[in-house]
């Protein structure tokens, strides 16, 4: 392969990778959801907000890295 194959093969497979990190969205099923806000303390863009004591996540922000569903003890976050 050559050198610009290889650079147009890494281009692509980046924006690959971001079309499909945009199709992760991560919802809070309220009737699950304690309120606990241990997903907003994980949140490294704070995408994550309590509201009436659920927590409600911005898709605008949220990046889609899971951690907030990997610290919800509750199964709240899908
Ligand atoms: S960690 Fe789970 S239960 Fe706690 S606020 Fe977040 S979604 Fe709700
Ligand atoms: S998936 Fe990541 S960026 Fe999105 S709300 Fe959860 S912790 Fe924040």
């Amino acid at each position: 392969m050559t050198r610009k194959a290889a650079v147009v093969t890494a281009i692509l497979f980046i924006l690959a990778a971001a079309a499909i990190a945009q199709t992760l969205v991560y919802r809070v099923d309220r009737s699950v959801c304690t309120g606990c806000g241990d997903c907003a303390a994980v949140c490294p863009v704070d995408a994550v907000e309590i509201i009436d004591g659920k927590s409600h996540i911005d898709p605008e922000k949220c990046i889609g890295c899971g951690f907030c569903q990997g610290v919800c003890t509750y199964d709240a976050i899908r």
